[in-house]
């Protein structure tokens, strides 16, 4: 009788051929087939060396379409609908930038610089997409009010599901607008991860990325920083004294954000690298003065 092992080695073979790194292959039909047949990870794994499921038309009935889906490097949060962020589910659909691993630094960044967790904080987060930013920091800091704002609908149908399934509507606002138009604060902390793919990039992204995520959410103009030229002055201004600003950046973009800064009235106080030692995440801070 077939293993369930058998059936996995099969079904990483299809992903592998399909361009998918061994490794992360198996990663992903172990996904795939947890999220098809609702088992925990214990169970999975428990259950490997056992007879195949034999679920009506067994796995390839079962798990085989979300196989043939990732086999057409659709990414795997796009087929289960759902993507961790912060050690929250958040749902995602195409309209929105899946949450990647280092944006959660601008949540640590934010948690460390507002220090104060229980304080009426009031928060921006520009260009919210899933809402993962901002739904993560209201449920850090229980009293904060968030502001969410993005310039596309259906992110925000989405940013407002993840809000309500994570208990935290009450304190979001999301506003369809650009930037932080009508939005005008003062606020103690802004954060955005703003599109910042150069144009010239955008081609060589994976296919995962510029086949299935909305280009509106990576294209960043010829540079990558047209977004950056307009938040950093408009975050600037709505910022109370000595309040923060914490923006994500692409791959070699910490000279010219630090130009920008600098005509924005913004001190840079620090750039964290992310887990691959990329400068990611830009601390800035709005002067103390009036
Ligand atoms: N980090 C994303 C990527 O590399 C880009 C996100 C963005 O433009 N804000 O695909």
């Amino acid at each position: 009788m077939a293993t369930l092992q058998g059936w996995v080695s099969a079904a990483c073979q299809r992903l592998r051929v399909a361009g998918i790194d061994g490794r992360d292959a198996s990663f992903d039909v172990e996904i795939l087939a947890r999220h098809a047949l609702g088992w925990t990870r214990a169970q999975w794994l428990s259950r490997l060396r056992d007879q195949a499921p034999d679920t009506a038309g067994g796995m390839d009935a079962l798990v085989g379409p979300l196989i043939d889906r990732r086999s057409r490097r659709e990414p795997v949060a796009l087929i289960t609908g759902v993507r961790e962020f912060w050690g929250l589910d958040m749902v995602v659909t195409p309209d929105v930038l899946i949450p990647r691993p280092e944006t959660e630094l601008l949540v640590e960044i934010a948690l460390a610089r507002l220090a104060d967790p229980g304080r009426p904080w009031v928060i921006a987060d520009v260009g919210t997409g899933s809402g993962c930013l901002a739904v993560a920091l209201a449920t850090e800091m229980v009293h904060a009010r968030v502001v969410a704002t993005d310039i596309s609908p259906e992110a925000l149908a989405v940013a407002l599901g993840n809000a309500a399934r994570h208990g935290v509507s009450d304190r979001v606002a999301f506003h369809e607008t650009r930037f932080l138009d009508g939005a005008p604060g003062p606020y103690d902390l802004v954060v955005s991860n703003p599109p910042y793919i150069p144009d010239t990039d955008l081609a060589a992204l994976a296919p995962e990325v510029a086949r299935h995520e909305p280009r509106s959410a990576l294209s960043g103009g010829r540079d990558g920083l047209d977004p950056a030229r307009t938040l950093l002055p408009v975050a600037s201004a709505r910022l109370r004294g000595g309040a923060w600003f914490v923006m994500e950046i692409g791959v070699g973009q910490s000279q010219s954000v630090r130009d920008i800064a600098g005509g924005a009235a913004l001190e840079v106080v620090e750039i964290r690298p992310d887990l691959q030692g990329i400068p990611r995440a830009v601390v800035m801070r709005r002067g103390a003065g009036p």
